[in-house]
């Protein structure tokens, strides 16, 4: 039932309903009872049920919305890929390779995305690149904290500098100066710029981890690994 992204922490979460689906009986006067649902509730209308879920991971609340199988049962019967947080989700999942710094910068950049924040969305971009250019000169005992000193460190390729670096004028642009009211930013635009910047954080960070780790890997393999048949 995976298929919903935490607005919260980017997780893969599937519907674990907040409180039970229950009919309370509400006094109309002797002898008329009538009766009202709680929890998760289905709206004809729309043919969604409506709900409070909480992540899996994190354990935050947030609405959601579905489609079920039984209107009577919604929280037992939610049909598969049809779960959808009402709530400002992140644009995309942050790698957690990221150093802290220049991740919570880009997680920033995601939920303002999400939630359609252009502008927003461009900056926080821009403070990920400065954050990840700074923690490399540190890293790397570079002479500057910049996108060309990390070029000429062979730590990015050309076009992955070529692509942070309009993202990085594009924000200065955008940031420091009255910009043209007719050449306004699109959301597409600052989810390019975004795509940009994703590619510089996984050549700098994800990958090598991830070669790392698949290295780790092969050692130990090849430690354990029976001396007659290797
Ligand atoms: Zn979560």
């Amino acid at each position: 039932m995976y298929g919903m992204t935490c607005p919260h922490c980017g997780a893969a979460t599937g519907y674990s309903p907040v409180g039970t689906r229950k009919y309370v009986e509400i006094p109309r006067g002797n002898p008329v009872l009538a009766q009202r649902a709680t929890g998760s509730i289905h709206d004809e209308g729309s043919g969604y049920f409506f709900g409070l879920g909480r992540c899996q991971a994190c354990a935050k609340a947030f609405p959601v919305r579905g489609k079920a199988s039984s209107t009577e049962s919604p929280d037992e019967t939610v049909q598969e890929g049809t779960l959808e947080p009402l709530w400002p989700t992140r644009y995309r999942v942050v790698a957690q390779e990221i150093p802290n710094s220049v991740r919570t910068a880009f997680e920033d950049a995601s939920a303002a995305l999400g939630a359609g924040s252009v502008l927003g969305a461009i900056l926080a971009t821009r403070t990920a690149v400065i954050r990840a250019q700074r923690q490399q000169k540190q890293a790397l005992n570079l002479s500057e904290a910049s996108l060309k000193a990390l070029v000429e460190a062979g730590r990015v390729s050309r076009s992955t500098f070529e692509a942070s670096e309009v993202a990085r004028r594009v924000a200065n642009y955008l940031g420091h100066e009255e910009p043209d009211p007719d050449d306004q930013y699109s959301k597409e635009d600052a989810e390019e710029l975004y795509e940009f910047v994703e590619a510089l954080l996984h050549e700098l960070y994800v990958q090598p981890a991830r070669i790392r780790h698949h290295r780790n890997r092969l050692a130990r393999r090849v430690e354990t690994a029976d001396p007659n048949t290797s």
